[in-house]
């Protein structure tokens, strides 16, 4: 049985995950309409609610179990490229969640998701791909806490604001990896539709988060700064 608080976070969160990718089905078709087969939304909102459904059903597990069991969910679910690579790096990466869910089991999550999103699909950065968004966002969240001493939250806040920013470095790229790949230079100019899911997931994850450390994140750490400046005003760690 995981901690109360953890457990439920983990819960609303995935519900939170589910609901924000139903309500984002059709622009994220659209996006994989333009330069895919127009199946990303559904994928992921059908897969996401079988997976908020599924943990919901088996909430005395632990942490680790509950966020294996989304991704296990997702696998059978999901299909495509983005299945595997959803269901299986977060599969994968839950095992760092063994002694709960704690700011550096979260690092580590963060780390082996990364890892295995990268192993699995062998996307580089630059590649066009939810790799663009990711890397920037872990090494992001990894910096603010280890190097820059923020609070997790606002760390989170940051690495948010850097997918942002992956999202939009998408555009212009040519694909490399996956079905977008496929329309060579016709590619460019689009929005990868899975970096685009990867952001709003990330969004949801920080509202929950947001509300369970009940920490009021800086308004200025969501705005764009130089990742080494630190703001003296940021909350309490
Ligand atoms: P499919 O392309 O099989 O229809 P989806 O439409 O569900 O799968 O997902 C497409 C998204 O998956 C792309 O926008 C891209 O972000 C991601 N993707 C595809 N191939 C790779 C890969 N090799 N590595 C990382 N991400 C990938
Ligand atoms: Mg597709």
């Amino acid at each position: 049985m995981g901690e109360p608080n953890e457990t439920e976070a983990i819960l609303l969160a995935i519900d939170r995950v589910a609901d924000r990718l139903e309500a984002e089905k059709s622009h994220l078709t659209d996006l994989d309409s333009a330069i895919g087969d127009a199946d990303h939304g559904t994928n992921l909102a059908r897969g996401f609610r079988a997976a908020a459904d599924a943990v919901a059903a088996d909430s005395d597990l632990p942490a680790d179990e509950l966020v294996k069991k989304i991704g296990v969910t997702l696998i059978s679910k999901v299909g495509g490229a983005s299945g595997p690579l959803y269901g299986g790096s977060i599969m994968s990466a839950s095992q760092e969640l063994e002694d709960g869910l704690t700011t550096e089991t979260s690092i580590a999550f963060a780390e082996a998701y990364l890892d295995k999103v990268t192993d699995r699909g062998g996307a580089q950065v630059g590649a066009k791909t939810m790799v663009d968004v990711l890397t920037p966002a872990v090494h992001t969240y990894k910096k603010s806490i280890e190097s820059d001493d923020l609070p997790p939250l606002t760390a989170f806040a940051k690495a948010v604001d850097a997918a942002e920013r992956g999202v939009r470095f998408t555009v212009p790229l040519r694909a490399k990896k996956g079905r977008a790949s496929f329309l060579g230079w016709r590619s460019v100019g689009h929005q990868d539709p899975g970096a685009t899911s990867t952001w709003f997931i990330m969004q949801e994850l920080l509202a929950v988060a947001d509300e369970y450390l009940e920490g009021d994140i800086d308004v200025d750490a969501r705005s764009p700064t130089i990742p080494d400046e630190t703001p003296d005003e940021v909350g309490d760690a």
